[in-house]
């Protein structure tokens, strides 16, 4: 199976994404947990990305692609994946089709979490995540055991720099303008599905299920 997930910062994409893998036994590709990656480790492409990020930004396409490419010579790809935050632009749907259909794969579906604006600023001003797991919190809806600090691991919990207030507000103007050729695109294809992403995760997923289950 090979998904794309798409969805605004703060719409849920990667709790569904996580849960896909489990459900469908296939590999979650989040260009946004790589390049956090590279920043946290001071790379060259980390300390390259790292002031888009942190503006709220998206990454040029030429390194996003090569992100990718480099990713899917992976040999997991083949088991199936879901793709959380990406493509974002047109350019990147189209290369991915192209980078797809050389390795004789395609796109069975494009799911797109619909949330109202209201719910992504309270889901992202709230949010933690672990510096060492990655694992996310919520000050509201997910709080850890021990405030600001990790159930899993232990580590130290953080604020990502792009949850910041001034940062959301450009992060969700860019996604709209990016992400609307890349809806169009797939709906043409007629692969897109959208998901009412309100409420519980469990309920969110439960929806996911069944409309795959009705187009696979
Ligand atoms: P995310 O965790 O998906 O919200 O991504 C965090 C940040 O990483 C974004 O705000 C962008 O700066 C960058 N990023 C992630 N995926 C992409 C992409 N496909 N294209 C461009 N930038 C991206």
């Amino acid at each position: 199976m090979y998904l794309v997930i798409l969805g605004p910062p703060g719409g849920g994409k990667g709790t569904q994404a996580k849960r896909l893998v489990e459900n469908y036994h296939i590999v979650q590709i989040s260009t946004g947990e790589i390049i956090r990656k590279e920043v946290k480790e001071k790379t060259l492409l980390g300390n390259k990305v790292s002031s888009f990020i942190n503006r709220g930004e998206l990454v040029p396409d030429s390194i996003i692609i090569e992100i990718m490419k480099e990713r899917l010579k992976k040999e997991d790809v083949l088991d199936g994946f879901v793709l959380d935050g990406f493509p974002r632009t047109l350019k990147q749907a189209i290369f991915l089709d192209r980078i797809l259909g050389k390795m004789s794969l395609g796109l069975d579906c494009a799911i797109d979490i619909e949330v109202s604006y209201e719910t992504l600023i309270r889901r992202l001003s709230g949010r933690r995540v672990c510096y060492e797991c990655g694992f996310e919190y919520h000050l509201e809806f997910r709080r850890p055991i021990i405030f600001g600090i990790c159930d899993n691991c232990k580590g130290r919990l953080y604020r990502r720099e792009d949850d910041k207030e001034e940062v959301i507000q450009e992060r969700l103007k860019i996604y709209r303008s990016e992400i609307l050729p890349v809806i169009d695109y797939y709906e043409s294809r007629g692969i897109l599905f959208k998901i009412d992403g309100e409420g519980k995760p469990e309920r969110i997923f439960s929806k996911i299920v069944d409309r795959l289950g009705k187009v696979l």
